[in-house]
């Protein structure tokens, strides 16, 4: 059940736009930016949108009204995932209107789905005219404007300079973080972590003043008792600690949609028990400190030990480990670091549980042109990551519950992310990584030569690509 302020009456002469999550309804009831488009568009006199989900009616129906999708004028895509494209491309074939497609994927690296859509929005749509020329368009034509691609040129991501706006009155669901008031606190990230593309296509950070934050929530007394507090890195917001005991006073639960080891100190954790948090994530990435300034992530052994042995004193009971392997210049050693790292957490007697990921090298971060698996022969890497994988599935199951991410999933999420306009042929069949090595795409597993131009070049975000490869050079050491 959801309690959506939002919901428009069809009547004739409305133009249809459908707004498509291809995903689960949990997710994407989750997404504050998807609400308030969702908001501004059943706002303007002369539009209806409905929300299209994987998990009602396969996407083929709204969940309003249960209207075909065929029926409507515009598809506006949210891209979240790259796995989503698969889902994508079976839903368009119902679909004869205009196909645009937004989301972060879209900011990231369009180029393998560009086939199927007319036109690509970069950036956010707040305080722009995207959202307004897509009501009115009848053609792709009509949707020449700054922030949307029409797939040929440059395009300059356009974002709002100042958060200083918010979704009053947002529809409240069971979504991922639970039946909650989402309180989206902050865009970008205050740090560097070389791998991370978040930060690069959510520049530059911009938070929410605590003010406004406060009245949205006030709104919602008596409506829900939890706040997701949901930004790339939470607890870095410069009130943090203010806000949240301010959410607590006024009656909420509060807990964040992300923690940094290093940010939480006794008051910090207090708070967030006080709060209703019983069990923490915590993303070490690597188990080396050597590994973790490769990645610039800022966080040492010492605050990830810290974190947990604050945690427990505080009462939480829970705690999960984030890792990745198949980084540039992991050896097999900084693999047993992992295990060592997560016997000394397990040794504070909590309890443990790990998630291990092979790492993709993302398009905008310093880290784009390394390899798959991090060694150059990409078959060799392939092999190899799977010996790291194995090693640690047998040693982490002795001390605690651990759940590792394929390792060709992860190579297809890879080609999906770095690949070019031929890796569509991919989409339409059922993903294997034999099938990708059969369409020669598996090529984009491989190292990229710092000079090569790369299929995402034409997205501006407002970085120098100089500044890229020379922090790459410092993260790997050389080309
Ligand atoms: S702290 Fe999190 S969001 Fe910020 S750069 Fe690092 S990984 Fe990205």
């Amino acid at each position: 059940m959801e309690d959506n302020p939002f919901v428009k009456r069809w009547r004739k002469g409305l133009r249809r736009i459908a707004l498509v999550y291809p995903n689960a309804y949990s997710s994407g009831v989750a997404n504050i930016g998807l609400q308030f488009i969702y908001a501004y568009l059943n706002s303007l006199e002369n539009v209806i949108c409905e929300r299209f989900y994987l998990d009602v009616h396969n996407c083929l129906r709204s969940f309003e009204s249960g209207t075909p999708l065929k029926d409507f004028d515009v598809a506006l895509f949210s891209l979240q995932f790259e796995e989503d494209y698969f889902n994508v491309v079976k839903i368009l074939k119902a679909f004869k209107g205009l196909k645009i497609a937004g989301g972060p994927c879209a900011m990231i690296n369009p180029m393998p789905i560009s086939k199927y859509f007319d036109a690509f929005v970069i950036g956010e749509v707040e305080n722009s005219v995207v959202l307004d020329i897509i009501a009115e368009a009848k053609s792709v034509e009509d949707l020449k404007c700054e922030g949307i691609w029409l797939k040929e040129g440059r395009v300059k991501r356009i974002y709002p300079k100042k958060l200083d706006f918010y979704l009053r009155r947002q529809i409240i669901a069971d979504n991922v973080f639970g039946r909650c008031l989402i309180l989206e606190i902050g865009r970008g990230c205050v740090r560097r972590c070389r791998f991370c593309v978040v930060r690069q296509i959510y520049s530059p950070l911009r938070w929410r003043d605590t003010k406004l934050l406060i009245e949205t929530a006030e709104d919602y007394r008596g409506v829900v008792d939890k706040i997701c507090l949901v930004a790339p890195s939470t607890l870095d917001h410069p009130k943090a600690k203010e806000l949240i005991a301010q959410l607590i006073d006024i009656g909420f639960l509060v807990s964040p949609s992300s923690t940094r080891a290093d940010k939480l100190d006794e008051e910090t954790l207090e708070l967030l028990v006080m709060g209703g948090l019983r069990s923490l994530t915590i993303a070490p990435e690597v188990g080396s400190d050597k590994l973790r300034d490769l990645l610039n992530k800022g966080l040492s052994e010492e605050h990830i030990i810290n974190a947990v042995e604050i945690g427990r004193e505080k009462g939480i009971k829970g705690f999960k480990l984030y890792f990745m392997i198949g980084l540039p210049n992991e050896s097999f050693e900084d693999v047993k670091e992992i295990v060592k790292l997560v016997e000394k957490v397990r040794s504070l007697k909590v309890e443990v549980s790990v998630s291990i990921n092979p790492f993709v090298p993302k398009p905008h971060t310093p880290l784009q042109w390394t390899p798959y698996t991090g060694i150059e022969n990409v078959e060799e890497g392939l092999k190899e990551i799977k010996r790291r994988r194995d090693y640690l599935i047998k040693e982490l199951s002795k001390v605690c519950e651990v759940n590792v991410e394929s390792v060709e999933r992860f190579a297809i999420q890879t080609i999906l992310s770095r690949g070019n306009e031929d890796v569509s042929k991919l989409l339409e069949a059922k993903p294997s990584l034999r099938l990708a090595k059969k369409m020669n795409l598996t090529r984009f597993l491989n190292k990229i030569p710092l000079d090569s131009e790369l299929p995402w070049d034409f997205i501006d975000h407002g970085y120098k690509k100089e500044r890229l490869i020379d922090e790459f050079i410092r993260a790997v050491g050389s080309e």
